[in-house]
């Protein structure tokens, strides 16, 4: 796509943000009229994350052209997303501290919860056998990616052993990569229309603006804690990018179309077709692009991670429970487990609370009080799971890069 028309591109997709809260706010209800545009949206990005993940990472991996180069490739990457969740992690913890927004919060405005403690019953063994799938297109069908993810590395690692028989099936799968990133241009087009209706859609369901400015005031300290912590997180990795990438302003621009889709669509996985092609356009080489931002959208979530840290200690507060030191480490570490086990999926990170809210013996009740602006906190926290993976795309392309000669992004030749 030519700079002016990503640029014009941009300003419409914004546009479509703004009128969709706009709409969202004046006619509330009524706006279902326009869902279906919304859903066409979601649902073309959608259909592109299987076969797109499977393409990217088997022809991204396979490029390495000898498995044990996926050690440096991986443990960068790896500690990246370590580094930064923790970082976000304790923004949050630290946000939470000073604001302490739970204090006060009247505990009748919590909503019931029957239902989401039993879907997360989850732990940390889960998490690990989320890896493997015993049937890979149950796995795609119900759009589980790591286990796609997992075998597409052990594929490719596979095919770079073959000799020219494996080179074959390697080229496939970059051809088939170009092929769907092309429809992902296409598919691109769509935006504008397609986050404006998201947007406005639920913001209606919420009940228009009248509605919706009440939930937010029942717990508007919560959501001042959050939303400046999420900001404070973006500002750090802007910071990381200058620092570890040499890449500032213009990157977050040329990103700028996918981290306003994941704000319409509150998805990071939805997000990763277009996280990749703004990426290549930015100039990222095409291995950072195909293995760090596929991994990134399931596992590296700083927006979800910050998020469950804050909804923790605020429910503490709120029901008046003291949590030393000891027990904020325990919301430090369940938190991080929690994101990495939250699915890029909407409102993913809310079922994963449960998580954090065992561990440390919080009532489980308490995510009632959460329940009516989760969905616009989701939004803003799924924004900048999008940046930390865009970001870490970034980073690594710079400290690998030059040791290997990788393959440049299309039409950049950088
Ligand atoms: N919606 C988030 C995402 O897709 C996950 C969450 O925090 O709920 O990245």
């Amino acid at each position: 796509m030519s700079p002016r028309r990503a640029r014009l591109l941009l300003a419409l997709i914004a546009l479509g943000v703004v009128a969709g809260a706009v709409c969202g706010w004046a006619f509330g209800p009524a706006m279902a009229s326009v869902a279906w545009l919304g859903e066409l949206f979601l649902d073309a990005l959608k259909m592109l994350i299987v076969p797109l993940i499977v393409a990217a990472v088997v022809s991204g991996v396979g490029s390495l052209g000898d498995v044990r180069r996926l050690g440096r490739l991986g443990a960068v990457t790896i500690g990246y997303y370590a580094a930064t969740t923790a970082l976000a992690v304790l923004t949050g913890l630290v946000m939470v501290n000073l604001i302490r927004p739970g204090e006060g919060v009247s505990l009748e405005a919590a909503a019931p919860v029957a239902g989401l403690a039993e879907k997360a019953e989850i732990g940390a063994a889960d998490i690990l056998l989320s890896l493997v799938s015993p049937n890979l297109v149950q796995a795609a069908a119900e759009t589980q990616l790591l286990p796609l993810i997992l075998f597409a590395i052990l594929l490719s690692a596979a095919l770079t052993t073959l000799g020219p028989k494996g080179e074959h099936v390697l080229a496939f799968f970059d051809g088939l990569n170009e092929a769907l990133m092309r429809v992902v241009e296409w598919i691109m087009y769509l935006a504008p229309a397609g986050i404006f209706a998201l947007v406005a859609h639920r913001l209606g369901q919420a009940g228009g603006g009248e509605a919706f400015w009440g939930q937010l005031q029942a717990v508007g300290l919560h959501v001042v804690t959050v939303l400046a912590g999420l900001a404070v997180h973006f500002l750090v990795l802007l910071a990381l990018l200058a620092f570890l990438a040499r890449r500032g302003l213009g990157y977050l621009a040329t990103l700028g179309r996918a981290l306003l889709t994941a704000l319409g669509t509150a998805s990071s996985s939805a997000t990763l077709p277009l996280t990749m092609e703004c990426a290549r356009e930015a100039g990222v080489r095409e291995r950072p692009v195909r293995f760090v931002l596929p991994l990134g959208s399931t596992v590296n979530m700083d927006g979800t991670a910050l998020y469950e840290a804050c909804a923790a200690l605020f429910i503490a507060q709120a029901y008046g429970i003291e949590l030393g030191l000891g027990q904020q480490a325990l919301v430090f570490l369940t938190a991080t487990l929690a994101a990495i086990g939250a699915a890029g999926i909407p409102e993913a990170g809310l079922v994963t609370l449960v998580i954090v809210l065992q561990a440390v013996g919080l009532p489980l009740e308490g995510i009632g009080l959460l329940l009516a602006v989760d969905w616009f906190l989701d939004r803003f926290r799924t924004t900048v799971n999008v940046w930390g993976d865009a970001v870490g795309a970034a980073v690594v392309d710079r400290l690998l890069g030059g040791q290997t000669a990788w393959p440049p992004a299309r039409g950049t030749g950088s």
